[in-house]
């Protein structure tokens, strides 16, 4: 038996036996050829990109209707790898050249791609070989005749262990016999840990060489809270986490009981609990999760996975979906977030050193306006049928809001021009996620109407951390004084003002952080569904005094630690079924 610590993205616990998703590499062999030989070696070369494409395009049409689709978009950016000129004409000179097999050309081509990205300083970027590498094994699988797709048979109760899930690896597990996840390298915020957050599996990545430690078959436990894997535990062990993943289920059956019931304090202090989506069909699930509407939609995923922009009428029609469907509630529609994390085949975002730092979200619809205006047209239309309010990423001061609104008044005259109705009162709303405009809150509260924090950037630019970097991740700490200083801050400047202010980062959906961020004053938490009932449950077993004591203790202490350990005490002992159910 041994343990390994690494990062719990996904709660739960998973008992099951480890599947080793194959990821070895493939031996290839250097193969002179004929100068005769030259012509049709190219060809088969590029047949093998031909079928690489079709099948990635397939992947993709498969499992269009799948809750996981959504993040199919990062297939497209592997199909604009086998498009890439270097990786094209480079292949097919060097066959040419060197007079030398397909399978070892594109292997010498591939080779030197990753060699230059291992010399990138940016860890974000150079993280991306892994893409490139990806692309480049299914050209040699498919130049070598082996089979890379179909659906991945998995014994039932099977815990996936890979260095990494791709996205189209995910996309071909069959769900129902997968109990958790366990990879190599990963982040809180990567996709593995979106994806597995979003289907219910356990899950803990950045777990360094777990792949090289686990045999096929070996009895494995996922421990998605506490963020281990135990590996062949002991017969006391196993014991142990039978009992605590009876408790977690004991918790969902109580959280089913709740489902319909508002997220009241005990002494009557009520918190809105909504939902953050990535597409309009995920409606139906955050209704029957009891979400009281959705708190932020992720447009830039109608700008995924397509090599086009979405038309005016598709912005129209994906929002009134969600609206009508979300009726008697509110929706929030965040206006297009692209670049950093975010990639869209359909847009030149060009290449950035630091995309973190760059042309992103409401700079990059400000310096495109036609896609802006595009998109205000298409949310105006759908205000007609319903509540929406917008909501503007990645603002940085006040002169980006008011051009923004400028757009947006200049869209509503249009609009009225041409007859067609919408909300005129139509609620605009500032995400909260730069320093620059927390400390500025004050001077946005006056000209917005509401606030959303999104903390999963504002942690990042408040304390330096990449958010998609392994090697950083454990200094991305929500209960840091300065982020717990800039929470508090903000909101008190949004109730000075009158106006309400909501969190929508990963934060807000944490059971863990609940009472605190019900003792700061948040008036709204949206969050991944999966997590509305664990803490509507803890939000209507506490009181509104008990929270603000425990956000002003939290607020005195001096360090994340010292505030961890005494939020996890409290919790421990007033919530000892959920901290304890994982
Ligand atoms: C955030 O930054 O916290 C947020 C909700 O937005 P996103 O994760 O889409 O950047
Ligand atoms: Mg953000």
């Amino acid at each position: 038996m041994f343990t390994k610590k690494g990062i719990g993205v996904s709660s739960g616990i998973a008992i099951g036996r480890a599947y080793l998703l194959d990821r070895k590499r493939l031996a290839v062999s250097r193969v002179e050829i004929t100068d005769e030989q030259i012509k049709d070696e190219i060809e088969r070369f590029k047949r093998a990109l031909a079928t690489s494409k079709d099948q990635l395009e397939d992947v993709k049409q498969r499992h269009y209707s799948d809750i996981l689709r959504e993040h199919s978009y990062i297939l497209d950016s592997h199909i604009l790898i086998l498009e890439d000129k270097t990786l094209v004409n480079g292949t097919a000179q060097a066959i040419r050249d060197l007079k030398i097999n397909a399978e070892w050309a594109v292997k010498g081509v591939i080779a030197d791609f990753v060699r230059l990205f291992d010399e990138i300083e940016d860890e974000y970027i150079r993280e991306r070989k892994l893409d490139i590498e990806h692309v480049g094994e299914r050209i040699l699988k498919n130049l070598m005749g082996q089979r890379m797709d179909g659906v991945v048979e998995l014994p039932p109760d099977a815990v996936v262990v890979a260095h990494d899930l791709a996205p189209s690896d995910t996309l071909q597990l069959k769900k129902d016999r997968v109990v958790g996840f366990a990879t190599d390298i990963g982040s809180r915020t990567s996709h593995t840990a979106i994806m597995a957050n979003s289907i219910g599996i356990s899950a803990v990545v950045g777990l360094e060489d777990v792949t090289e430690r686990v045999d096929n078959g070996d009895l494995i436990i996922v421990d998605g809270s506490q963020g281990i894997v135990i590996v062949n535990p002991d017969g006391a062990t196993l014991l142990e986490y039978r009992q605590r993943q009876q408790k977690h289920l004991g918790l969902l059956e109580e959280l089913q009981k709740i489902k319909g019931l508002p997220a009241i304090t005990i002494d009557g202090h009520s918190v809105e609990l909504v939902a953050n989506i990535e597409t309009p069909d995920e409606i139906e699930q955050v209704i029957d999760k009891g979400a009281r509407g959705v708190g932020l939609y992720r447009t830039e995923f109608l700008f995924m996975g397509r090599p086009d922009l979405p038309t005016e009428d598709e912005h129209f029609r994906a929002y009134k979906e969600i609206v009508e469907k979300v009726a008697p509630h509110a929706a929030v529609i965040r206006t297009l977030d692209v670049g950093g994390d975010k990639i869209s085949s359909a847009l030149d975002l060009g290449d950035e050193i630091n995309p973190a730092l760059g042309l992103r979200a409401i700079r990059f619809c400000l310096k495109h306006q036609d896609i802006f205006e595009t998109q205000f047209r298409g949310i105006l239309r759908a205000s007609a049928f319903g509540k929406l309010k917008i909501l503007l990423p990645m603002i940085s001061g006040v002169q980006e809001l008011r051009k923004a609104k400028q757009m947006l008044r200049d869209a509503m005259d249009r609009l009225r021009q041409e007859n067609i109705p919408f909300d005129e009162s139509i609620e605009v709303g500032v995400m909260i996620e730069i320093p620059s405009a927390a400390l500025t809150a004050d001077i946005l509260a006056k000209e917005c109407d509401f606030f959303s924090i999104g903390t999963n950037d504002l942690i990042q630019y408040a304390l330096a951390i990449d958010r998609s970097n392994e090697h950083v991740a454990y200094l991305y700490e929500p209960l840091h004084p300065a982020v717990l200083r800039v929470l508090s801050s903000v909101v008190k400047a949004a109730h000075n003002h009158n106006i309400p202010v909501a969190m929508c980062g990963e934060m807000a959906g944490e059971p863990l952080y609940s009472v605190v961020l019900t003792g700061l004053g948040f008036d709204n938490l949206s969050m991944n569904p999966a997590f509305i009932n664990r803490v509507k449950r803890i939000i209507r077993s506490t009181t509104l005094t008990e929270a603000r004591q425990l956000a002003e203790e939290i607020l005195s202490c001096s360090t994340t630690d010292e505030a961890t350990h005494y939020v996890e005490r409290y919790m421990t002992r007033r919530f000892p079924d959920e901290v304890g159910a994982g």
